[in-house]
């Protein structure tokens, strides 16, 4: 069987299917035989537990409301026993070797299929019973649930399908274990994406009912490039793409002599690569693949790992010191929270619903109105920066009163640290350029920055006003709209001009086909995932500048994203 969706992280990946729906609350996976008695007595004691709570309900709702109510309980004591729920879930361990969730679902499917045919509606009513009691059965066996145990009693490398997947999810897997990830959900948010391939995980989204179609403990192959996903495919298949998947790792490994090299375009200007990382063991493969820095650290993911523990002052600072330490010296950037109000678990005092769209409260916004989540990361920050070279980055600002209210709240950081009898050194203050209105700007913003960073995953969304994670229209993303290159432009001829360094830190700065561009708009610093170092660094040692100011001044003239992508294609050969 083939299922096909988007390649959102390249690569390919085989393993046994982990089938991990709504959230973590339903896993299906085959279990090893050493592990059927441990299941059964699992299923049991989840049989007991639910038993006893059943007993209880019944109990009060009798002593509450009078035995009329009560009988209904008693329906569900007597499904407990049935010979053709937990009985039958129990044969299914035995004989399929499924773990006890799994088998309980398919005993509930197989009673509901049979409810459904029957003709007296009272009885098929009774299907909803059954489902109550299988939930409860479900709940009982869960072991805490914790997504950081999620592998243990499963063999392999995996696969993960699932309903959708979140970043935090991923942040608190084992990737060692993770052969690949295959999701419904049609488009992924960027972190996801974003975190699949720093990871190296090969990524396919977008195949609808993927959790549904595929067998836990199916034989996976997932091809991130093409989109490809191949359920137990033939040996003889399988060595084909086993053998692909060592010629695609060779021409990666090619290219690694390239990270240790300088980054200096054949005309002699350097060009400065960094790293954007997510989690700060990264930070040590990002020197290793030759960063010079980390132009990017989401610090949000500390929330993605840990939850509000991520929030605590003297855990952000330990973390920002051990990327300092990490880089040996090397700068490092770090972006507040970049998250929205349901994201950070909190809401907002004073308000009702939170918003969740995401032009509303999100980013340097967000921290604006968390004093204390603010300033204590903030105070976590300054304290970290006696340890290397710590830039200090605020994301999504739309003006200039935005960056001077954030300004003050380094100040007022500054001084309750020194209040603690705390010296702080000096730290450069930047901004993420990724709203139009900060774009447009630049001049302004650019005068009170001491540097800024484009991050064109969201200028671009924004730019366009193309939801990339709406798939119906995330075609229209296009990274070469002309409207993106003015834009791209003006923003680093605004901070050029007023000597305030300009980086990109979006995803296109990976990209080695648009390097060149970038270079001829006039950027000279990009960020992107280690993974990419050695490849743009190659790219940026075959360009002249001049070669690329040509480029750049005919791409600009281009009507249309598909006119640009010609101009590039057409000077390939002459850049190099
Ligand atoms: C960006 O918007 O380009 C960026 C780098 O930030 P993120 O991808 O985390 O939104
Ligand atoms: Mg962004």
């Amino acid at each position: 069987m083939k299922l096909t969706g988007l390649g959102v992280s390249p690569g390919i990946g085989i393993g046994r299917a982990l089938v991990v729906t709504r959230g973590i609350r339903s896993l299906r996976f085959r279990i090893p035989d050493r592990r059927i008695d441990a299941e059964l007595e699992r299923l049991d004691a989840a049989r007991g537990r639910s038993r006893e709570q059943i007993r209880q309900i019944k109990e009060r709702i009798a002593a509450a409301l009078g035995g009329d109510h009560a009988y209904l309980f008693d329906a569900q004591l007597l499904m407990l026993d049935d010979p053709m729920l937990v009985d039958r879930a129990a044969a299914i361990v035995r004989d399929e070797r499924l773990n006890a969730e799994s088998a309980l679902q398919r005993a509930l499917d197989e009673v509901s299929a049979l409810f459904d045919r029957m003709d007296d509606p009272y009885l098929r009513e009774r299907k909803g019973d059954v489902a109550d009691v299988v939930g409860r059965l479900c709940t009982n066996l869960a072991s805490g649930g914790d997504p950081a145990d999620l592998f243990r009693d499963v063999e392999g490398p995996l696969v993960l399908v699932s309903d959708e997947l979140s970043p935090s999810l991923i942040a608190q897997l084992d990737f060692q274990r993770l052969a690949g990830f295959v999701t419904d959900a049609g488009s992924w948010t960027y972190h996801t994406a974003i975190l699949a391939r720093s990871i190296h995980v090969p990524a396919v989204a977008g195949v609808r009912n993927a959790s549904g179609a595929v067998a836990p403990g199916a034989l996976l192959a997932v091809d991130g490039s093409s989109g490809e996903v191949l359920v137990d495919p033939p040996a003889d298949v399988l060595r084909e793409l086993e053998a692909r998947s060592q010629k695609r790792r060779a021409y990666e490994q090619s290219f690694d002599e390239y990270g240790a090299l300088p980054a200096v375009t054949m005309d002699g200007t350097p060009i400065r690569i960094e790293a954007n990382v997510e989690l700060p063991e990264e930070a040590v493969r990002a020197r290793q693949r030759g960063a010079e820095g980390i132009g990017l650290y989401r610090s949000e993911f500390l929330l993605a790992g840990t939850g509000a523990a991520g929030l605590d002052e003297d855990a952000q600072y330990r973390v920002y010191r051990r990327l300092l330490e990490a880089m040996a010296g090397g700068r490092v950037t770090v972006r507040t929270f970049d998250v929205s109000e349901a994201q950070l678990g909190l809401s907002h005092p004073g308000d009702g619903e939170p918003s969740r769209t995401p032009l509303g409260l999100r980013g340097l916004r967000l921290s604006l109105s968390f004093d204390d989540v603010f300033q204590a990361q903030l105070r976590a920050l300054l304290r970290a920066a006696v340890h290397g070279s710590l830039r200090v980055m605020f994301p999504f600002v739309t003006g200039v009163e935005e960056l001077r209210a954030a300004r003050a709240a380094v100040t007022q950081a500054r001084e309750s640290l020194r209040a603690r009898g705390m010296s702080v050194p000096d730290v450069p203050i930047g901004i993420m350029i990724e709203v139009p209105s900060a774009a447009l700007t630049i001049d302004l913003l650019a005068s009170e920055a001491d540097f800024v960073s484009i991050g064109t995953n969201d200028l671009i969304q924004y730019t366009l006003a193309v939801d990339r994670t709406d798939d119906r229209v995330s075609r229209m993303y296009e990274p070469l709209h002309p409207a993106i290159l003015r834009v791209l432009r003006q923003v680093a001829k605004g901070a050029g001009r007023r000597g305030v360094p300009v980086s990109v830190c979006g995803e296109m700065a990976a990209d080695p086909v648009l390097v060149p561009l970038l270079t001829g708009l006039g950027l000279r610093e990009f960020s992107m995932s280690p993974a990419a170092i050695p490849v743009v660094k190659q790219v940026v040692r075959g360009i002249r500048i001049a070669d690329t100011v040509r480029l750049a001044t005919r791409a600009l003239k281009a009507a249309t994203a598909a006119d640009v992508e010609k101009v590039l294609a057409d000077s390939l050969a002459t850049v190099k």
